[in-house]
């Protein structure tokens, strides 16, 4: 698109078909009128602007600058503009590339690519969380142990993990029905996240297993929390009256020792706990 315009007034002098095209005008609309009184531009002060650019660089080139057509569409456009001066006087040589389909597009392109990462996150979120309580699933809580582990290891800090198995728990389902059962773990779940710090984290190990990950703790700080976790399930009430439920705790804090061996220890932990008469933790 090009123009001719007189540069104290804008004044349109000449201006080519395609941009006559673009902008919806008949020539006999444009010649002899204002960029102003056509509201040419989207942006009233945007002539200003580029007066001020001109008058201090002499050009401008590529400039993105929002135009308004006749019937009011957004135009787009890339402007490059020189100063020509005729018979002592001044104009304003202009010359515009229409970029408004290339903008849509990357705007389109932008909004489906953020769609697309926003998929992506969804969609790694599932495969790393238990559908039903929304903590880890098996698989990545087993993953993160295993970097804990070497970051621990590397480093030298204190690692604790504790394994948590619900009491009793066959029973709760057996009187109450899967589906409070169902209700049950989301609540203890919960209840575990609860007491934990965000850099720690908890994962469904089994039906009704958990596993829990203290990185930087040790063993005297991990019972605590696995004390503080053990009173609160048994002090938590359910919406179903009389429905109580216990939680056994193995913790044990890492030595060293290979993954395998350091869940076998708070497995044994566990089944010790259960021996010794369940709501208890051993470590
Ligand atoms: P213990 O104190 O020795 O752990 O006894 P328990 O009854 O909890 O142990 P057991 O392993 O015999 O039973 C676990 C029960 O947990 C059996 C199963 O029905 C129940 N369970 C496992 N996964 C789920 C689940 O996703 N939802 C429900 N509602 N129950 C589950
Ligand atoms: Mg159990
Ligand atoms: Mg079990």
């Amino acid at each position: 698109m090009m123009t001719i315009t007189t540069l104290d007034e804008g004044k349109y002098i000449d201006i080519n078909e395609s941009c006559l095209r673009t902008m919806e005008f008949e020539r006999e609309e444009v010649i002899g009128r204002t960029t102003e009184e056509l509201g040419i531009y989207a942006d009233a002060k945007q002539r200003d602007v580029i007066l001020n650019l001109l008058l201090a660089k002499g050009s401008i080139r590529d400039i993105e600058v929002n135009f308004r057509s006749k019937n009011g569409k957004i135009i787009i456009g890339l402007m490059s503009a020189d100063i020509l001066r005729i018979d002592t006087k001044d104009y304003l040589l202009t010359m515009v590339t229409d970029i408004t389909e290339r903008r849509l597009m990357e705007k389109e392109l932008e909004e489906k690519n953020q769609r697309l990462q926003e998929l992506n996150q969804k969609l790694k979120m599932q495969t790393i969380t238990d559908d039903l309580t929304g903590i880890y699933n098996h698989r990545y809580i087993f993953q993160c142990l295993q970097q804990e582990l070497r970051r621990a290891k590397r480093y030298k800090h204190p690692l604790t993990v504790m394994m948590l198995d619900l009491d009793h728990f066959k029973l709760v389902n057996d009187r109450w029905g899967h589906q409070v059962g169902d209700h049950v773990l989301k609540s203890v779940a919960r209840i575990i996240a609860s007491n934990l710090r965000e850099t720690d984290m908890v994962g469904r190990y089994g039906g009704e297993e958990f596993l829990v990950i203290l990185p930087m703790t040790d063993i005297k700080d991990g019972l605590q929390v696995a004390e503080r976790i053990r009173k609160e399930v048994q002090e938590a009430s359910f919406s179903q009256k009389g429905l109580k439920v216990t939680i056994s705790i193995g913790a044990a804090q890492y030595n060293g020792d290979k993954l395998d061996k350091l869940i076998g220890r708070a497995d044994s932990l566990l089944y010790q706990a259960k021996n010794n008469g369940r709501n208890r933790v051993e470590y």
